[in-house]
């Protein structure tokens, strides 16, 4: 007989940033191990219906999905630890689950009744949590923000309800909390976890486990103290101790417990774990003798958050080269043709990243013609690649003031624009779009085909001719200035079936310059990193005299 899905709600307590998601990822990749499936889910309690019309300082990169969903960042943890296939059903914040509510009222679904936070808010999220239940063994279930935010209410009370709604044998709660080490006492202190724990049971919630965030290992007598006060068991309470490696989360939490009580908890049957493939990774990036520094001209450089996935690429890529990988963030506003060769001088390798809106774009220009004139390896992802096309037109073809419609309406050679009218191959369906279109999901999202051509930098990365990335982005590459480009010397490297829109663009004569419309990074793994990021390291690898030190 087919096992009932199990549910393990995680919540967080004390502060925010203690790793909830990152938690919640390695649990799945723990549980995965043991040869169960799983899948995870982020409830969010902002208004906003997606994090898509967030801005990255305030809330970090924005994570896609294969379907087109825009997504936190949290989400990108999931995947990388799991082989959870993640999609809209994954992340729900407060404001798509009221958008529903209302669309429904609206429409008369509740004719004649008054709509209510309880029930109909919760039903709503706890539909919402079932939706991803079909086909997996279990479901993590992570809720944003902290106990005691008045906005993550609905969503506790919801997840409560679902002790008796999905059966007590199916449901454990985790809930994640702080044990700071007090220098002047000398000792860890448990009363934030206490008032914590307090608070959650007082909306009626007693955690099953406790995952204590802290700088040391909690000892056998602190244990006993939270255990006692919190109502919890000894072997439930949980060091989760800061690590330099976030892939070791996994492996600390395995041997402190974590998975075993989980299935023993949820009376699942599983196998041992295993983890030797995880544990060859760590070692492998903690021997790696090669260094190499790659410069990140971007928007963003203060908040390593925007750039979350990315950053994680650039690891992935170079522990499969041996290599470590220095990343230095640079403001675009603050480069120059004058700087450039000065605030790019320890660069081996160029990045620039996806990005929207005017500011910095001069200074991104510079990097890119730097790195095309002295050989350095560029790797632009989407944005990036608007403004090696947009570098390459002035500075190459001559086309004096070339711009994207983005930066500039009225420039003379609109090198990048707002395609009209597209067929998108993922829905059959012809695209229109103006600059009056509405903001929120209306970019090109998610996952869309691309053909390789065959003797390009692509090529020898994918070795193969036809791949999937995602997307998020309104302006594309103008056929018109295609045969120009061609003829000046760069290489349209891939295109979609059917060869309207460029989705890669390299240069001829070049160690490795490759600019794409898509962002890889959203599918590099630790164990699978991606073909690009990995051929770009390796060839900034060849520019760099550094080796570890
Ligand atoms: N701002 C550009 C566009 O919308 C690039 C977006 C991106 O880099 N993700 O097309």
């Amino acid at each position: 007989m087919d096992l009932p899905t199990k549910y393990i709600f995680v919540t967080g307590g004390v502060l925010s940033s203690l790793g909830k998601g990152l938690s919640s990822a390695a649990m799945g990749a723990l549980l995965e191990s043991r040869g169960l499936t799983v899948t995870i889910q982020k409830l969010d309690p902002y208004i906003n219906v997606d994090p898509g019309t967030m801005n990255p300082f305030q809330h970090g990169e924005v994570f896609v999905t294969d379907d087109g969903s825009e997504t936190d960042l949290d989400l990108g943890h999931y995947e990388r630890f799991t082989n959870a296939k993640l999609s809209c059903d994954n992340n729900f914040t407060s404001g798509k689950i009221y958008h529903s509510v209302i669309t429904k009222e609206r429409r008369g679904d509740y004719l004649g009744g008054t709509v209510q936070v309880i029930p109909h808010i919760t039903d709503e999220i706890i539909s919402s949590i079932k939706l991803v239940a079909a086909g997996v063994d279990v479901v993590i279930v992570e809720i944003g923000g902290t106990i005691g935010d008045i906005e993550s209410l609905p969503f506790l009370e919801a997840i409560r309800q679902c002790h008796t709604d999905l059966g007590k044998d199916n449901v454990i709660y985790i809930h994640l909390t702080y044990v700071p080490y007090i220098k002047t006492a000398g000792e860890v202190k448990t009363k934030p976890t206490q008032h914590s724990v307090k608070e959650l049971r007082g909306i009626g919630i007693q955690p099953d486990i406790l995952l204590c965030r802290t700088d040391r290992y909690l000892s056998a007598k602190i244990k006993a103290k939270i255990s006692l006060f919190c109502n919890v068991s000894e072997d439930a309470v949980i060091t989760a101790k800061d690590v330099k490696n976030i892939y070791e989360v996994p492996l600390g939490f395995h041997k402190e417990g974590l998975d075993k009580k989980i299935v023993e908890l949820l009376n699942i049957w599983t196998r041992a774990p295993q983890l030797d493939e995880l544990k060859a990774f760590i070692k492998k990036s903690e021997s790696v003798k090669h260094k190499v520094t790659i410069a990140i001209v971007g928007k963003y450089v203060d908040l390593t958050e925007s750039y979350k996935s990315l950053n994680e690429a650039l690891y992935h890529g170079g522990v499969a080269n041996d290599s470590k990988v220095n990343l230095i963030y640079i403001d675009s506003e603050t480069i120059s043709a004058d700087s450039c060769a000065q605030d790019l001088m320890e660069a081996d390798g160029i990045l620039v990243p996806g990005g929207f809106g005017k500011r910095g774009i001069e200074g991104k220009i510079c990097a890119a013609q730097y790195a095309r004139e002295n050989k350095i390896p560029y790797f632009g992802i989407c944005l990036g690649l608007h403004i090696a096309v947009i570098e390459f037109a002035r500075n190459v073809i001559l086309l004096q003031d070339a711009n994207s419609e983005e930066f500039d309406q009225k420039t003379p050679y609109p090198v990048i624009y707002l395609m009209k009218e597209w067929f998108d191959a993922k829905t059959g369906t012809m695209q229109r779009r103006d600059v009056t279109s509405a903001k929120g999901a209306t970019m090109r999202l998610g996952a869309y085909p691309c053909q390789i051509k065959k003797g390009t930098l692509a090529y020898q990365a994918y070795g193969v001719d036809s791949i999937s990335e995602r997307h998020r982005h309104r302006y594309e590459l103008n056929n018109t200035f295609r045969d120009q480009l061609e003829s000046h010397g760069a290489v349209i490297g891939g295109v979609s079936p059917d060869g309207e829109l460029v989705e890669i663009m390299e240069i001829k004569d070049h160690p490795w310059f490759l600019g794409c419309q898509f962002h890889p990074e959203f599918k590099s793994r630790p164990m699978n990193p991606h073909p690009l990021f990995r051929d770009f390291i390796k060839a900034a690898l060849l520019n760099s005299k550094d080796s570890v030190d």
